[in-house]
């Protein structure tokens, strides 16, 4: 985590509904002063939601909103200090890339030669130096997204809101900005929440990622502990990819169960993470990458030695290939690797993993 020193926002049973829909649960949330944190989820989780609660474009249905020591959960925007930054931008297109920035520190009455100084000074941390007299319409979409940035921190908030920033851009573009947003929150280090539905881009950004799912913090930690111990199957599925076969329970202790895995055709022990009980739903969590392919020694292999499966596609992704696998019970299994060179679409393989890279986890359904 980046720099620490408090707490710069909570939120505490943070509620929003509209009519029966409920777009966000009751959430409750800290994020550290300086901390990067990323709202990460499809589309409709309730990411924009949670963000224009925050920034006070929405009200809440309940529970309350801090930033810092104080309770702005009836503080209109205007005063809560906050700066944002849309999909879209948002920039008023008749007016130059100066006076978008002016414009914030002029509705809070800041003296001219100051408004001056600070927006050459964000304009800077942009690399947006002697762009003030453009006009935004000008500029390129990569340019406005930087003067979008620049507006939002010129007025020194407490808390910078993100809302996909970069989704308008293009891949290439938008890798790039990625970079600079992250050395530009390392060297300033000013409490951000982004929010995105690409885990490539919550992954490079972070410091801890919240996956949302059905208006609820799914799961909040690092990108490493998401990965390593996703709470259920969603988030497997989402930080990352996963083999997720069905799997049934039929004991829990100490941190492993006992499941019978359909598909496989298997009953196996593996590590269980809070939630996984006899008779629950739950799935088996392989990853690609710990999927191993063993070449098949055909007739008088010891059957118990791995799965039998047989390849029926391969994708060379460079460095590694990926291989799609159906067992002998039909079930799809997807393997990365660099082993298994000269492994060709038809073969039958074995498959094998160890028993400490897998984990059964509670599922959450569709
Ligand atoms: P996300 O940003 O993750 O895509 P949103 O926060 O925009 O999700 O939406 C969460 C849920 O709340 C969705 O089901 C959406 O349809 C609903 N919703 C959002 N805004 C409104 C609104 N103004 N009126 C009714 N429903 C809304
Ligand atoms: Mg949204």
């Amino acid at each position: 985590m980046t720099e620490t020193t408090g707490l710069a926002l909570g939120l505490r049973a943070l509620t929003k509904r509209y009519g029966p829909v409920t777009a966000l649960e009751p959430t409750d949330l800290d994020i550290g002063a300086g901390e990067f944190l990323t709202l990460l989820g499809p589309s409709g989780s309730g990411k924009t939601t949670l963000l224009n609660l925050i920034a006070g474009y929405t009200e809440p249905s309940g529970g309350t909103i801090r930033i810092g020591a104080r309770d702005v959960t009836r503080t209109p925007a205007r005063h809560r200090n906050i700066g944002m930054v849309f999909q879209s931008y948002a920039l008023f297109p008749h007016m130059t890339v100066a006076q978008n920035l002016a414009y914030g520190l002029e509705a809070r009455r800041v003296p001219k030669a100051e408004i001056a100084r600070r927006v050459e000074a964000a304009l800077a941390l942009m690399q947006l130096e002697g762009y003030g007299n453009r006009g935004v319409q000008q500029m390129s979409g990569g340019q406005q997204q930087r003067v979008a940035v620049a507006r939002a921190l010129v007025i020194e908030p407490d808390v910078l809101l993100m809302d996909e920033p970069l989704g308008a851009l293009d891949r290439q573009l938008r890798r790039q900005v990625q970079v600079e947003l992250r050395r530009l929150h390392l060297k300033h280090g000013r409490t951000t929440i982004y929010v995105t539905h690409d885990q490539e881009e919550a992954l490079v950004l972070s410091d801890r990622i919240a996956v949302m799912g059905k208006g609820r913090i799914q799961q909040l930690g690092s990108a490493a502990e998401l990965y390593a111990r996703p709470a259920n199957s969603f988030i497997a599925g989402f930080i990352g990819e996963s083999n997720l076969p069905e799997a049934r329970v039929t004991s829990v202790a100490g941190g492993m169960a006992l499941a019978d895995i359909p598909a496989l055709g298997l009953s196996i022990e593996a590590p269980v993470v809070p939630g996984v009980a006899p008779g629950a739903p739950a799935r088996l969590m392989i990853r690609p990458e710990h999927l191993r392919l063993l070449p098949d020694a055909g007739e008088g292999q010891d059957a118990g030695e791995g799965i039998g499966a047989r390849i029926i596609e391969v994708i060379y992704l460079g460095e590694l290939t990926q291989f799609g696998l159906e067992t002998s019970r039909g079930a799809f299994l997807v393997a990365r690797g660099m082993e298994g060179r000269g492994l060709r679409q038809g073969d039958t393989v074995r498959l094998g993993w160890s028993p400490r890279d897998v984990l059964i986890v509670p599922d959450t359904g569709p």
